[in-house]
């Protein structure tokens, strides 16, 4: 599905009065009526629409170039508790009241030296109609890391695409969300994770104290390496989309999705599937999916993994992959 701007900006006051005034009179005719039935096929159409709409590839560009500015986010540089308290406030001037640092101890050892350091998760929360022991995530990983031959993490990581792209579409999923007033029908956390590069050490943690707490998750969508992408005939759009044992009706759903709601081809290649944040997720037994762009990245963890390099418009195809899923799933 792809509108033209002219025809969106013409249908846009429309659609947005639609959208604040008369979707919630449907959810309470839904909620008071019947409230145990799934809502109509068609609203979650009309959401996931709206919300396709109004996602823009110069807002994930802007929030990249912002996390780039940052110089590194090495998860073992001293300035790893700014980045996230950084990433927290853009939720925060978002309208997100419910935000905090999920923080955790690592003990590793990095080009021979031991380090034992806390670590910061970022966790905003989209309230959903019912409070209960439900949510879905959708997550990315923050940090950035070198090779040895690239040079010194801790003085530059830039990491645009690793994952600067992931946290940048986290973000933008939930600007789209506040600004179109989006209520799922379970609660949303938008996760980004730290020290993923020392052994995905933020998802290990979340997904722990979550099974802990016998949280139930409709879904965990991962987003790792979202905007590498060096063509331009969108026929050679491709996200590879990376399942497990349990979450293939999950991938066949997002696939559908993709269809339907961007102009993405995608793929299923496992072969990175232990390889980022929604590996721990499915090692506890929840659904997750993992997107990573298909084209390998020749600039992985090196300094020339810039925006520069980005596509921001396949990005924002993703995006409304990760809109898509969710509101089907609510
Ligand atoms: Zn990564």
């Amino acid at each position: 599905m792809k509108i033209s701007d002219t025809a969106f900006s013409h249908g846009f006051c429309l659609r947005k009065n639609f959208f604040h005034f008369i979707i919630p009179a449907v959810l309470l005719f839904w909620m008071a009526g019947c409230s145990k039935e799934e809502p109509p096929r068609n609203l979650k159409e009309l959401i996931s629409e709206a919300l396709a709409g109004s996602v823009k590839a110069d807002s994930i560009k802007a929030n990249v170039l912002w996390l780039e500015s940052m110089g590194t986010r090495f998860s073992l540089a001293d300035n790893r508790r700014q980045v996230a308290v950084a990433i927290r406030n853009r939720f925060i001037r978002m309208g997100y009241s419910e935000t905090r640092l999920d923080s955790f101890m690592i003990n590793v050892t990095y080009r021979q030296v031991s380090y034992s350091l806390w670590q910061y998760n970022v966790i905003a929360t989209l309230e959903g109609l019912v409070q209960d022991d439900t949510a879905s995530i959708i997550g990315a990983h923050h940090d950035n890391i070198l090779s040895s031959s690239s040079g010194d993490p801790f003085i530059k990581a830039y990491g645009a695409n690793d994952n600067a792209s992931g946290v940048a579409t986290v973000l933008e999923v939930a600007r789209v969300m506040k600004k179109n007033n989006y209520i799922p029908k379970s609660r949303i956390l938008f996760i980004t994770y730290a020290a993923e590069e020392l052994g995905l050490k933020g998802s290990y943690a979340h997904s722990a104290s979550a099974a802990e707490q016998n949280l139930k998750l409709r879904c965990m969508l991962n987003n790792d390496m979202v905007a590498f992408c060096p063509f331009t005939d969108k026929q050679n759009w491709i996200v590879n989309i990376i399942d497990y044992d349990n979450s293939h009706e999950l991938r066949l759903g997002a696939e559908t999705l993709a269809k339907k709601y961007t102009c993405l081809k995608f793929i299923n290649d496992n072969k990175y599937q232990k390889q980022s944040d929604s590996y721990p997720y499915s090692l506890k037994g929840y659904q997750a999916l993992f997107f990573i762009g298909q084209a390998p990245d020749p600039n992985y963890h090196t300094l020339y993994d810039v925006s520069a390099a980005c596509n921001f418009d396949f990005c924002a195809e993703v995006v409304k992959l990760n809109c898509a899923i969710l509101v089907e799933k609510n």
